[in-house]
């Protein structure tokens, strides 16, 4: 690779190129005024800017400067519109340009394995295709205007249970047509300035540290030629870090790994070059960022932002059940019912946490008669509320409710307990929908929640987590002046037990990825399990007619055309979308996969064409590289994953069988299996088949407990540990004041990200230097005098 800036590199000293690469605080990386090296400031994304200029936190718990918030991933991915997610990473970058950001630290492209996954909200799709279109989309407008982004998490990270040192365990195709194969649209489309890497290991190798993942395949393979940055305290070793490509250490302020870096080098253990690599690859994005620095300090325009914020809301929201009641006639006498109308859940907990420039609630906006709470903050309910709600929902024509997931339910450093909403909210939407037949529900949370309700409800709006200016959208689309056009970009089952992975997900530290490819609507679609509302469904307020398709087969490229017809009285806009699958595939392959869609408007009686190009990589599978099994293609085309009305085939010439077979060993278990039938739960033992080797657990026991090991783990049988845990509590609580129903799920999220973090990741981002953790880890393994001999300095 060509190396740029190699006139400043050649003036540094070997321990200035090292701490170049390291960051200087929280959120800036170092200037070196003798080396003519200007700062850096990275920030949060992906909602919104969260730059904080006071106190630091990578938990979105101190005050950040006020900042649009936009709808969360969840919803603004849900709009299947590109278009938008490039207008709200412009947005948000023209923000970060008014304040002196270079960097802004999102999209997030980490697949929604599970609905349990508390940081689901802030991800986009079980779908690769479309979680790296829409990043990609986001990463573009935010590029364009010079400041960077970072796509995150690089890679596999779908779990929060012991986030900074999980194990995710899979094989190759699982990894790389699921896993990676969002963030590889997103980088080769994108084209981000930075990738984050993620803090778990795959495979048993940290991401920090693999040269497959940040080498091999990120830039050999995808062509990136950006700046790896680590996810906050994501760093595992510093020298195999260089080696493997991963050019940035933050936070900085610990030096972690510097001198014993050095001395790698020195002794020809970490050649010179790699360093030289990683520091020219930080000179050229400060070199980019700084030309495009604009030093006005103006303020952006916060109404106009607020406006985006809103139209972005309106195009994600989904409308999952109307029995004709929608939209809304005027004039009605409207019960609105529900907490959240009070005190809208607008955004998700954690890191992307935004201080809103504005924020409106649904009750300022929604024209009703009468109000009644019925749930508490924490979504718990009693006879009294209940009673209340009951007398609104009798005295209107029509019952709104507001209903969801409190912020206590899901956030990053936690995964939710199970997949149901708050006792009290369910009680509320029966009893409503009981005493009033003509009631709306409006839903506000980050993922998929059991409805087992839903035949009650005359209509059922999802809002996702709609932003700041999330009360207006719901308001217009709930009184038809906007007509919704979101689809779901996750399914959602009838019951957690109905998802795959339910049985083993999120309760260990190597975590299994047994289902292989069947994530999402690839396994619920093959499995032909019934479910809530299937991959790709929302409703709209007009009807749409799918007609003459035609497909061509051109050399390199399929061409595939539709009609599309607003057979309706109102304008709208309909998501057409299309799916591949082969007809009796010789190697397991799902009953579809999605491979294009497209967004578009139309006026009443209007008819469009819908065009598609798919390539080869439609149709391929990875068997140690990307190939097209021969064989009988169907090619479908509708509005959902489950309503297709669309439908040809087409002959694929690719591999034949017996050369797949006899290259990639193709074994008959395949079809016999899980894999072949998708009956009842993958077994261990087949999926370590399928892996090729057995997946032993990590544990971590006294005498062998490593800097990679946390307080959680290591306090069961080390009593030092004990005392920092209990340490760690008292400090969080004391810093934090009462732990309120407001402030819950920051002590978990704190508590979780404190203890739970390995001891090397609770050096770099505490900026703690020298021998303090690396002794009291010696005590915990039971060498009370080296410990302290290393705490003083005396032993190494
Ligand atoms: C999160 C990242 C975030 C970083 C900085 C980490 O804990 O995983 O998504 O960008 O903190 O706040």
């Amino acid at each position: 690779m060509e190396m740029k800036h190699q006139d400043i590199i050649a003036q540094m000293s070997l321990e200035d190129k090292i701490a170049l690469c390291s960051g200087k605080d929280f959120w800036h990386t170092k200037g070196m005024d003798q080396y003519g090296i200007s700062p850096l400031m990275m920030c949060d994304g992906p909602h919104g800017l969260r730059k904080q200029e006071a106190e630091a936190d990578m938990l979105g718990v101190n005050e950040s400067k006020p900042a649009t918030c936009f709808p969360a991933a969840v919803t603004t991915a849900a709009s299947w519109n590109v278009e938008l997610m490039r207008q709200i990473g412009r947005t948000i970058a023209r923000e970060a340009l008014a304040s002196g950001v270079d960097v802004v630290l999102g999209p997030g492209a980490n697949i929604k394995r599970n609905p349990l996954c508390g940081r689901n909200f802030e991800y986009l799709s079980e779908d690769p295709y479309l979680a790296g279109k829409m990043a990609a989309g986001f990463i573009a407008g935010g590029e364009e205007t010079g400041v960077g982004t970072s796509l995150k998490h690089f890679a596999c990270n779908s779990q929060e249970y012991m986030r900074f040192n999980s194990d995710s365990v899979m094989d190759e195709r699982t990894l790389r047509e699921i896993y990676l194969a969002a963030f590889e649209t997103a980088v080769k489309e994108g084209r981000p300035s930075t990738v984050m890497c993620a803090y778990n290991k795959i495979n048993g190798e940290h991401c920090s540290d693999s040269k497959m993942l940040l080498t091999d395949i990120l830039r050999d393979e995808w062509g990136f030629d950006g700046v790896v940055v680590t996810d906050w305290g994501a760093m595992n070793d510093r020298i195999k870090g260089f080696a493997a490509g991963c050019d940035l250490n933050m936070p900085g302020g610990s030096c972690y790994m510097e001198r014993e870096t050095a001395e790698a080098v020195k002794k020809g253990i970490l050649p010179e070059q790699a360093v030289d690599e990683s520091a020219s690859r930080m000179l050229e994005l400060i070199r980019k960022c700084a030309a495009s620095r604009k030093p006005s300090g103006k303020a952006f325009d916060k109404k106009a932002h607020h406006e985006m914020a809103r139209q972005a809301a309106e195009e994600g929201i989904v409308l999952l059940k109307n029995d004709g009641i929608l939209p809304l006639a005027e004039g009605k006498k409207i019960a609105l019912i529900g907490k959240m109308a009070e005190k809208i859940r607008y955004q998700g907990a954690g890191s992307s946490h935004i201080n809103p420039t504005m924020l409106v609630q649904p009750r300022d906006v929604l024209k009703h008669e009468i109000y009644a709470a019925g749930y508490d903050g924490r979504g718990n309910t009693s006879e009294e509320l209940l009673a209340q709600a009951l007398d609104a929902a009798r005295r209107a024509e029509i019952a709104v409710v507001f209903a969801g997931l409190p912020k206590n339910y899901e956030s990053e450093g936690f995964d939710r307990e199970n997949m149901r909403m708050p006792e009290g909210h369910i009680r509320l939407i029966e009893a409503v929908t009981k005493a009033n037949p003509n009631t709306v529900v409006v839903l506000l949370c980050g993922c998929a929640v059991e409805c087992p309700w839903t035949g009650q409800a005359a209509g059922i709006l999802y809002a996702g987590l709609p932003g700041q200016a999330g009360a207006e959208a719901i308001a217009n689309i709930l009184y038809g002046r906007v007509n919704p056009s979101g689809k779901l970009a996750e399914t959602w089952p009838l019951c957690y037990d109905d998802c795959i992975s339910a049985s083993y997900y999120g309760k260990k530290k190597t975590a299994q990825y047994r289902e292989g490819i069947y994530v999402g609507y690839r396994y619920y679609d093959t499995a032909q399990k019934q479910v809530r509302f299937p991959f790709g469904y929302g409703l709209s307020y007009t009807t749409f007619a799918y007609s003459d398709m035609q497909v061509i087969q051109e050399e390199t490229k399929v061409r595939v055309m539709c009609r599309i017809t607003n057979t309706g009285t109102v304008a709208g806009k309909e998501t057409v979308q299309l799916y591949v699958s082969q007809e009796n595939p010789f190697i397991y392959r799902p009953d579809k996969e999605l491979k294009g869609f497209t967004k578009m408007a139309l006026q009443p009686g209007e008819t469009k064409e819908a065009v598609f190009l798919l390539d080869s990589r439609s149709f391929a599978v990875y068997q140690h590289g990307w190939m097209v099994p021969e064989g009988e293609y169907r090619i479908r085309i509708g509005g959902d994953s489950r309503h297709l009305p669309l439908e040809r085939q087409i002959h694929m010439a690719g591999i034949p069988k017996e050369q797949l077979e006899k290259e990639c060993g193709i074994m008959t278990w395949q079809k016999d299996g899980w894999y072949g039938k998708l009956q009842g739960i993958p077994a261990k033992e087949q999926w370590e088949q399928m892996l090729g080797h057995v997946c032993v657990e990590e544990t971590a026991h006294k005498g062998t407990f490593t800097m990679d090991n946390s307080v959680e783990e290591m306090r069961q049988e080390a009593w030092i540990m004990r005392i920092m845990y209990q340490a760690t509590e008292r400090v969080i609580r004391k810093g934090m004041g009462k732990i309120t129903q407001e402030n819950e799920a920051e002590f978990k999220m704190m508590m979780f990200s404190s203890a739970g973090s390995p001891l090397r990741s609770m050096m770099i981002s505490g900026g703690i230097k020298g021998g303090l953790l690396p002794g009291l880890l010696e005590i915990a393994n039971g060498h009370f005098f080296r410990g302290i001999g290393k705490m003083l300095g005396i032993v190494k």
